[in-house]
């Protein structure tokens, strides 16, 4: 089975303010068994957390491996002040701040940098991206700065030109990536960064009334093209669900997100073996230094 890697434990598949509630005064143990249970049943054993600000990955890896799983946290992510981030991590205002928060997550044992260099799609709107992306100035310094601290960086990325940027400054994983273009796929490949699509966000709001199925089937419909484009190209792809994102269950979300790419690239062979290299190198390099 493959492992989840991408994945927020804090968050339960339903409502984002509830799980704030739940974990506020301290990580809910219960909930965090829940979910890690949940995994267990699908045979899950390997899953990196994108982070969160409670600390709920961190305690969520002091139990995994009563549950055979091998967990990997950055504990919180990092976004710049005024842009996307807040409901996953902290944010920087300098980049002084930003080595601080670096160093933080050394000392909490983290085992890779999270940061967040886009917004989200606005399904609410027309589906573009929220917010204005970080230059790539900034991405570059603050790769570079989590790199000589020893971390890997796993990159919040979503727009052509933001993912490309992100691969060029170095980051290690893109995460989302959706509306890359084929440009953005082939500097991916060159660069070998690893794209982790978590496709299955989209997919799984189809028809649910929550969002108009419109904007939802026009990012379905390129996200399937690139992720085609990308195995084409040959990026290191690895299967990451978002589990804990509305209606992306723990466990469940990365046979969604498998089963996602079946219909895609269904026709590829190797297409479980390349899967598995991606997430080989996953497991590599996003593990504490
Ligand atoms: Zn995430």
């Amino acid at each position: 089975m493959f492992g989840e890697n991408h994945a927020h434990i804090f968050m339960n598949a339903l409502d984002y303010r509830q799980a704030v509630k739940d974990h506020e005064k301290a990580p809910d143990e219960k909930l965090i068994r829940e979910h890690l249970k949940a995994y267990q049943e699908k045979n899950v054993s390997f899953v990196r957390d994108g982070g969160d600000y409670l600390r709920v990955s961190q305690r969520a890896r002091e139990i995994a491996p009563e549950y055979g799983i091998d967990y990997r946290t950055p504990v919180f992510a990092i976004h710049k002040k005024g842009h996307y981030g807040g409901i996953v991590g902290r944010a920087f205002e300098t980049m002084k701040e930003y080595t601080a928060l670096v160093r933080e997550v050394k000392r909490e044992g983290g085992d890779f940098i999270k940061i967040m260099t886009t917004g989200i799609m606005d399904f609410d709107t027309d589906g573009s991206i929220t917010g204005t992306a970080l230059s790539f100035e900034e991405v570059r310094e603050m790769v570079h700065i989590a790199h000589e601290e020893g971390f890997s960086v796993m990159s919040h990325t979503n727009g052509a030109k933001a993912v490309k940027e992100a691969a060029m400054a170095g980051v290690d994983s893109i995460e989302h990536g959706n509306y890359a273009d084929e440009e953005a796929v082939k500097i991916m490949a060159e660069q070998g960064t690893i794209w982790v699509p978590t496709i299955t966000v989209v997919k799984n709001l189809i028809g649910k009334g929550r969002f108009s199925d419109q904007v939802l089937l026009q990012i379905w419909e390129k996200g399937k093209t690139n992720i085609r484009k990308g195995y084409e190209a040959g990026v290191e792809l690895a299967l990451g669900s978002d589990a804990g994102a509305y209606l992306v269950p723990h466990g469940q979300g990365i046979l969604d997100e498998w089963a996602c790419f079946k219909e895609i690239l269904g026709d590829k062979e190797d297409l479980k073996e390349r899967l598995l290299r991606g997430e080989c190198l996953i497991r590599e390099k996003f593990r504490k230094v």
